[in-house]
C-alpha cells in the first residue's frame, strides 16, 4: 500500500466507537445487519447510478453481498460488489457521522452506558457497529468506473484514528474485513451466521451468499454420489418485502424489515402495507414507531419515505409524500407512475407527488384512527410520543382536519387529572342537550388551567371543560375553530355567552346586578384608566371578585408570552 495517511476520528466518532466497544452488548449481532444493509444501500445506488450509465456495471451487473470466513485468521469479510467509494468518499464517510444534529444528539449522553446504549440505537448504529465484534476494521474499497488501480485501504482498531493508503483492487465495490474479537468467535460459526443473515436479511432486495463448501465423492446405501464442487450459496429470500403478498409476510417480517429502513432497535407500533392498481399503481408500506426519535423537534431532522420507482431504489428522506405533522412515519413508497430520472426538483412540482402524498396521508390517518378504536392503551402510548406532532395538523392540513381533530387528546377537567386522555367525541358525548359549544383553556401548566378562575362558573354549572397547556395548544386552537359543527371555544375571552346553559333567574339576577354594580365598575375603569380597553360584569367568577381577560380578537396572554419569548 502507498501513499498512507493517518486521520484522527471526528471527536463524535470516537465517542460512539467507545460506547460500541463497551456497552451494545446485549445485542451484537447487529453489525451484521448494519453491514449488510450498508452492502444493499451501496447496491441500490449503483443500480440508480446505472440508470443513465450502464458502463458502471462493468459486465458484472449481477448485484450480491458475500460473507466470507477465515477461521484461521479469525476474520469474517462482507464483500459487495456495490457502488464502492473513493479515497475521499472513505476518509469524509468512514470518519465522521453526517447526521446532521450529531452534536445536540451526543448532547445527551449521560455517561450511563445502559441509558446511553438505548439513544445509540435511536441514532442508527450503522457501519461503526463492527467495533462491536472486532478490535480492527480493514475496507477495502474501489469505486464503480475507476480504475483498479485507484482503490483504497481503510483501517482502523477503533481507538482514536484510522489509515488510508491507495491499493489495487479489481473488483469494484467494497470488502470489510472483521478481525474477531477472541470473546467473539461465535460469528465464526457458519450456522449461526446463516441464521442472522435469515433473521435481519430475508426482505432486503440483494442476495446475501455464503460459500457452500464442495464434498468429495461418496457412497450413501450403497449409492455412489458423484463430487460436488463448492459453490457460493443464497442464503436469504431477497425479495424485497413491500412487494410481497400482505397474507405472506409475517408480523416478524414486517417488523425486522422496520428495523432495517428506521434503525430502530424497537418494534413498530402499527402498519399499513398497501398495494393500489389502476389509475394510480403504487405501493406503500408505512410503520408507526413506538417511540419519537430524539431529533423529533430538530428543524432539519431527516424525514420522509424511501422512494423506490418500479422497485428501482430512488432516494431515502422523500419528504413530499408525508405532510410535516406526520414526519414520525417511516416507510417505503414504490411508484410505478414516477419517471425513473425522477430529482427532488421533480418531485417538488408533480401532480403525481400530490396524489400520492394525499393517498399516504390518509392511509396514516386512518391507521391512527384505527388504533385508537381497537386498542385505546396502544393509542395512548402513540399520544405520548407523538401527540404534540399530530397538533400540527389542523393547521397545516385544513382538508382533514375534522379526522386529526377526532384524533386529539386532551385533559379535561371531566376527570380532573393531567392525562390527555379525553377525545372530542368523548366531550360531546357528555355535553347535555343546552351545551351548544366546545369550552377549552389554555395556560402556562396544567395547574394554571386546572386552577385558573375562569373555570369557577363551568364548575358550577357542571360543564366539561377541556385543559390545555403544551405551547402548540395555542397554535392548534387558532387553526381549529370547530369540530362536528360544534364551536371551539376558550373560557378566557371575549364576553362568556353561555347561551342556553343559564337559565332565566341568573338572568333576572345578572341584570340588577348591573344596574347595582354600574357605579363600581365606573370607578374601576377611571382607576385603571389606559391600562385596559373596558371593564365588564362577569357572572363566569364565583368566588375569585375579578380577573383579567383577553378581548374576542385578541391574542391570548398565552400566545403574548409565546411572542415576547421569541422576542416579538
Ligand atoms: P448510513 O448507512 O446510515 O449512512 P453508516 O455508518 O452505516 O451510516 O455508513 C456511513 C456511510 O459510509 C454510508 O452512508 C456510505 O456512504 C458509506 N458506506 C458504508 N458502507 C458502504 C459500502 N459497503 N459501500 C459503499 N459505501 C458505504
Ligand atoms: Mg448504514
Amino acid at each position: 500500500a502507498v501513499h498512507t495517511e493517518t486521520h484522527g476520528f471526528q471527536t463524535e466518532v470516537k465517542q460512539l466507537l467507545n460506547l460500541m466497544a463497551h456497552s451494545l452488548y446485549s445485542n451484537k449481532e447487529v453489525f451484521l445487519r448494519e453491514l449488510v444493509s450498508n452492502a444493499a444501500d451501496a447496491a441500490d445506488k449503483l443500480r440508480f447510478k446505472a440508470l443513465s450509465d450502464s458502463a458502471l456495471y462493468e459486465s458484472d451487473g449481477n448485484l450480491r453481498v458475500r460473507l466470507l470466513l477465515d477461521k484461521d485468521n479469525k476474520t469474517l469479510t462482507i464483500s459487495d460488489n456495490g457502488i464502492g467509494m473513493t479515497r475521499d468518499e472513505v476518509i469524509e464517510h468512514l470518519g465522521t457521522i453526517a447526521k446532521s444534529g450529531t452534536k445536540a444528539f451526543f448532547g445527551q449522553l449521560s455517561g450511563d452506558q445502559a441509558k446511553d446504549s438505548q439513544l445509540i440505537g435511536q441514532f442508527g448504529v450503522g457501519f461503526y457497529s463492527a467495533f462491536i465484534v472486532a478490535d480492527k476494521v480493514t475496507v477495502r474499497s474501489r469505486a464503480a468506473g475507476e480504475a483498479a488501480d485507484r482503490g483504497v485501504q481503510w483501517e482502523s482498531d477503533g481507538d482514536g484514528s484510522f489509515t488510508v493508503a491507495d491499493i489495487e483492487k479489481a473488483d469494484r465495490g467494497t470488502d470489510v474485513v472483521l478481525h474477531l474479537r477472541d470473546s467473539e468467535e461465535e460469528f465464526l460459526d457458519d450456522w449461526r451466521l446463516r441464521s442472522i443473515i435469515g433473521k435481519y436479511s430475508d426482505h432486503i432486495s440483494i442476495a446475501v451468499e455464503m460459500w457452500k463448501e464442495g464434498e468429495p465423492e461418496r457412497e450413501e446405501d450403497g449409492e455412489k454420489i458423484a463430487a460436488t464442487e463448492g459453490e457460493w450459496e443464497q442464503v436469504n429470500k431477497a425479495t424485497a418485502l413491500w412487494t410481497r403478498a400482505k397474507g405472506e409476510v409475517s408480523d416478524e417480517e414486517y417488523q425486522e424489515f422496520y428495523k432495517h429502513i428506521s434503525h430502530d432497535y424497537q418494534d413498530a407500533l402499527a402498519w399499513s402495507h398497501n398495494k393500489v392498481e389502476g389509475n394510480q399503481e403504487y405501493t406503500s408500506l408505512l410503520y408507526v414507531p413506538a417511540k419519537a426519535p430524539w431529533d423529533l423537534w430538530n428543524r432539519d431532522q431527516s424525514h420522509g419515505l424511501k422512494l423506490y420507482v418500479q422497485r428501482v431504489f430512488i432516494m431515502d428522506d422523500a419528504e413530499q409524500f408525508m405532510p410535516t405533522y406526520l414526519r414520525f412515519v417511516k416507510g417505503v413508497l414504490d411508484s410505478n407512475d414516477l419517471p425513473l430520472n425522477v430529482s427532488r426538483e421533480i418531485l417538488q412540482d408533480n401532480k403525481v407527488t400530490a396524489q400520492l402524498r394525499k393517498a399516504c396521508t390518509k392511509r396514516v390517518l386512518s391507521m391512527l384512527e384505527q388504533m385508537a378504536k381497537n386498542d385505546a392503551e396502544k393509542y395512548q402510548g402513540f399520544w405520548k410520543e407523538f401527540g404534540n406532532v399530530l397538533k400540527e395538523g389542523p393547521a397545516e392540513d385544513f382538508a382533514n382536519r375534522e379526522q386529526i381533530g377526532g384524533l386529539l387528546r386532551f385533559a379535561s377537567t371531566h376527570n380532573d387529572s393531567d392525562a390527555q386522555t379525553v377525545s372530542l367525541d368523548d366531550y360531546i358525548s357528555r355535553m347535555p342537550e343546552s351545551q351548544e359549544k366546545i369550552y377549552y383553556i389554555t395556560a402556562d401548566s396544567y395547574t394554571a388551567a386546572s386552577h385558573s378562575p375562569h373555570l369557577e362558573i363551568f364548575r358550577k354549572k357542571g360543564i366539561e371543560v377541556l385543559l390545555m397547556w403544551e405551547r402548540v395548544d395555542e397554535w392548534l386552537m387558532n387553526h381549529f375553530s370547530e369540530y362536528q359543527g360544534k364551536q371551539l371555544v376558550s373560557v378566557t375571552k371575549g364576553a362568556l355567552d353561555l347561551g342556553e346553559l343559564d337559565d332565566e333567574e341568573t338572568k333576572k339576577a345578572q341584570e340588577e346586578a348591573k344596574e347595582t354594580l354600574a357605579p363600581v365598575l365606573e370607578r374601576v375603569k377611571s382607576a385603571l384608566a389606559d391600562e385596559v380597553k373596558e371593564v365588564r360584569l362577569t357572572h363566569r367568577l364565583t368566588s375569585t371578585p375579578s380577573c383579567v381577560v383577553a378581548g374576542e380578537h385578541d391574542m391570548s396572554t398565552q400566545m403574548l408570552k409565546l411572542m415576547q419569548a421569541a422576542g416579538q
